[in-house]
């Protein structure tokens, strides 16, 4: 059972993009909502093809905009945020604005529409650096240690508050770090960076030894999917493989990829 009217906020961005992709192939009718301030309209260029998706140049902390975008949904699959962890060191602000303020706007709008279940994109973050690994969705106590994971925490606190009160469903997916196509963050898309500044070395942040679990996008999608047709009020899921890579370990892959030798780390 899917749902026939979806909004994806975020829905320009990586992940967003790939959700669009599948709900059109599924016949699904596809609100977009996104400011485009990382997001790009390219990424859903094939699915605009489509009469079925409507792209709206908006922003999640618009009252406005937000009330429009939601109006016309069932489902909302909240993927519109600033991910980026370096940025919520040098800039907090930004992610209590972009992350919590944001779902906090679009949250107000659901409450008072037809919406009747929510999809969060949140983040293995939220964790911090637990203790237990693969961690499972009730460890605690959860202490994140970036304030993007924070915001992320907040998020799905106000998501699951506002649902329980006003009889809504939010299914909050943990995910891992996802790699694929159209991705412009994270270790993965740091490395293709660097290289292609400086073929012969690579700046590793940290010993090279931190592990992190990794997850193609079109698994996440898939998980995305699946949960979303979850029919209990409400779920936390963690969306990541068991297994787990060291960031050194990417760096010799991703060397190997871009065809690079002698390339000092
Ligand atoms: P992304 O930057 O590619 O996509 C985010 C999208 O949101 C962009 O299109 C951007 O333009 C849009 N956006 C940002 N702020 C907005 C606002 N205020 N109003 C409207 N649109 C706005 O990032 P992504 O990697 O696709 O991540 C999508 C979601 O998944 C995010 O919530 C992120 O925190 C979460 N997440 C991603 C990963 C990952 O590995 N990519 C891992 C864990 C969680």
């Amino acid at each position: 059972m899917l749902f026939s009217r979806a909004l994806v906020t975020g829905g320009a961005g990586f992940l967003g993009s790939h959700l669009c992709d599948a709900l059109v192939a599924l016949g699904e009718n596809v609100t977009v909502l996104d400011n485009l301030s990382s997001g790009k309209r390219q990424n859903i260029r094939d699915a605009l093809k489509s009469k079925k998706i409507k792209f709206i140049l908006g922003d999640c902390k618009n009252s406005r905009d937000v009330r429009k975008a939601v109006s016309e949904a069932d489902v909302v699959y909240h993927f519109a945020a600033n991910p980026e962890v370096r940025l919520s060191l040098a800039d907090p602000a930004t992610s209590f604005r972009e992350n919590i303020y944001a779902t906090h706007v679009l949250l107000e709008a659901i409450r008072k529409s037809d919406v009747n279940r929510i999809v969060f994109a949140s983040t293995s973050t939220v964790y911090g650096d637990a203790k237990v690994v693969p961690t499972p969705e009730d460890y605690a106590p959860m202490e994140p240690i970036s304030v993007y994971g924070a915001s992320k925490l907040a998020s799905e606190a106000l998501i699951t508050a506002y649902c329980q009160t006003y009889y809504k469903t939010a299914i909050v997916l943990r995910l891992a770090n996802i790699v694929g196509p159209r991705s412009e963050h994270g270790v993965i898309s740091d490395f293709v960076k660097k290289l292609k500044a400086n073929s012969r070395r690579l700046e590793i942040l940290g010993d090279g030894h931190q592990k992190k679990s990794y997850l193609h996008v079109e698994d996440c999608i898939s998980a995305t999917l699946t949960a979303s047709e979850i029919t209990t009020q409400g779920e936390v899921l963690n969306v990541g493989s068991t297994d787990q890579l060291e960031v050194a370990g990417i760096a010799e892959i991703v060397t190997h990829e871009m065809g690079l030798d002698n390339v000092c780390f």
